[in-house]
């Protein structure tokens, strides 16, 4: 499975690469076998604005923009 084409510069990724987070979003989305579900990539790919606030499953975490 390849890594999401948006890995470099995706907040998701890049602030939370430890701990839940890590385990449950960035190992099954941006490196896994739901990549193609990711709620921000799909809106990214469609080129809408995408929320700092949102996962990859599309459940909004506010603390998402200061983890
Ligand atoms: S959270 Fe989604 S858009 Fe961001 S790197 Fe992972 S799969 Fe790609």
């Amino acid at each position: 499975m390849a890594d999401c084409e948006y890995i470099a510069n995706c907040p998701v990724f890049e602030k939370c690469r430890t701990g839940v987070i890590k385990n449950v979003f960035n190992i099954k989305y941006c490196r896994g076998s739901e990549l193609e579900n990711c709620a921000r990539r799909i809106l990214k790919k469609a080129g809408k604005e995408v929320p700092l606030s949102l996962l990859p499953n599309g459940e909004h975490l506010e603390t998402l923009k200061s983890c």
